[in-house]
């Protein structure tokens, strides 16, 4: 008995995927004394945040861009923890939206108590009418107090904002210009018990809570970095290039982790960090569809174009254009190299989220497309080089029904824990809900009833 415990206390927790959720689970096991093994199919950690070489422009791009909120906390907190928190810029929520010749709007939040940090922004948001910023304002205060309405995941967030007596533009100009983005979804595909639940949080944050974080290295190159941290100052085991064929269970309980090159690496348990159809087929080459339920999510596609000019264009850090398919535009010049830089306002990224509508067209055109709407929209010169990067698998589509579905982290096999963007984190598909949900799957693995003990 006392052999086999031992036994049992060498064999280390497999984390299968080195996205941030992955990196996050054995972030926290580690720091628990668990030997951890990460398991990615990848060459690379940082699953669907990486960056390549661009030789046309001679510089790193992203997959797309990412921001984060000032709720975003956990994440935070682990960059802080490896000393990588200056890769994020922090500033206070200062957005200017810019309609072209139906006018400017601005977006900000306010130093004020409480759920009142954007009423000031919305009371003055002069793309919608009086009586639209009224309502928007009502449902901001409706949305702050949790809603117990169960059957809101049975309807989309538009329903419920015709409901409310939302207009046409007030959906347009304020809610889906922010929604989209937040949700990789529009409000007439989004679930809305996740939209009203993160409204809330937003509106509960307060002003720092709504604060923006923006990127200051390339996102590749964070992950790299992070997980350097993970292996050289935590002793966490990476293999690179190795896919998770199957889970073996042994009188039910996971017991080992079979690679497709044929390697073998007993598990005490397993934290299986990989996205939702992934999981699915890993169930089911494992023999576990009887036991573990995987629903059935679709994708959202999100595009990035970055554009590069021969002269600065741009003189902000961030703005949104409702009329370009609600592309968020941010000045990567700037984000990468500095203020003032000879790169700031001269290369931009934008970015366009819940893109189905655009994605019969490819490389070239929509690039291309993109580049002069743009610079009708703004009054600029076209850029001299533009690439677009789709990503046809971004997050996955958080439609009704969707938010109850969402599997928690611990499952009917005794020893395999779920984690991803995907599980029922509470949020939307995003990195702090990635990096909350590892940290819940490595807690429920030193559970108790997840038996895993240093
Ligand atoms: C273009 C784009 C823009 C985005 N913008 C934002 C944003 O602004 N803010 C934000 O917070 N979020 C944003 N997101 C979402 C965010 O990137 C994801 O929510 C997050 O990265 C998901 O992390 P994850 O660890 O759950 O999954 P993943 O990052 O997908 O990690 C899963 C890992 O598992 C590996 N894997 C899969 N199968 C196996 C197997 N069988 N064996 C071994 N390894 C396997 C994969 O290679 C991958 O590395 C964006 C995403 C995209 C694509």
């Amino acid at each position: 008995m006392a052999s086999s415990q031992r036994l049992d206390a060498d064999r280390p927790v497999v984390v299968i995927g080195a996205g941030w959720a992955g990196l996050a689970a054995a972030h926290e096991l580690r720091r628990a004394g668990v030997p951890v093994v990460v398991l990615e199919h990848a060459p690379t950690p940082g699953g669907r945040t990486f960056s390549f070489f661009d030789p046309a422009s001679g510089e790193m791009l992203d997959n797309g861009e990412h921001v984060l909120l000032g709720l975003c906390t956990a994440f935070a907190r682990l960059l802080d923890e490896a000393g990588l928190g200056s890769a994020v810029a922090w500033q206070g929520l200062r957005i200017p939206v810019r309609a072209g010749r139906r006018g400017d709007g601005l977006l900000y939040s306010k130093r004020l108590p409480g759920r009142w940090h954007l009423a000031p922004a919305l009371l003055r948001y002069s793309l919608l009418s009086l009586a639209d910023r009224m309502r928007v304002l009502q449902a901001g205060a409706r949305l702050a107090r949790p809603l117990p309405a169960p059957q809101l995941d049975t309807i989309t967030f538009a329903d419920w904002l015709r409901d409310h007596h939302h207009s046409v533009e007030g959906i347009h100009d304020f809610w889906d210009l922010v929604g989209t983005a937040v949700f990789n979804a529009r409000s007439d595909q989004v679930s809305a018990e996740l939209a009203a639940e993160t409204f809330g949080l937003l509106m509960r944050s307060g002003w720092r809570g709504g604060r923006l974080g923006l990127f200051t290295r390339p996102l590749g190159d964070l992950s790299q970095a992070y997980s350097h941290h993970l292996k050289e100052r935590l002793g966490v085991r990476f293999e690179f290039g190795q896919r998770a064929e199957q889970i073996l269970t042994e009188g039910g309980r996971v017991h080992a982790v079979a690679t497709r090159s044929g390697k073998l690496i007993a598990a005490r348990a397993v934290v299986a960090a990989v996205p939702h159809d992934r999981f699915a087929a890993l169930i089911a080459r494992s023999g576990l569809t009887t036991r573990v339920n995987v629903p059935a999510l679709a994708w959202s596609p999100i595009l990035n174009v970055y554009l590069f000019y021969s002269e600065r264009v741009f003189h902000g850090t961030v703005a949104a254009l409702p009329d370009v398919w609600g592309a968020f535009v941010f000045n990567r010049g700037r984000l990468l190299h500095g203020v003032d830089s000879a790169n700031d306002g001269r290369a931009l990224v934008a970015s366009i989220s819940a893109a189905d509508g655009l994605s019969g067209r490819r490389g070239r055109d929509i690039a291309d497309t993109v580049n002069v709407t743009l610079a009708q929209s703004l009054g600029i010169p076209p850029a001299s080089y533009a690439k677009a990067v789709w990503q046809p698998h971004a997050t996955f589509l958080a439609a009704p029904g969707t938010h109850r579905a969402r599997p928690s982290t611990i499952t009917a096999v005794p020893g395999l824990f779920i984690a991803g963007d995907w599980t029922n984190t509470g949020w939307p598909a995003c990195l702090e809900g990635a990096v909350r949900s590892g940290i819940t799957a490595a807690m429920a693995c030193r559970s108790p009833a997840g038996g895993v003990r240093p």
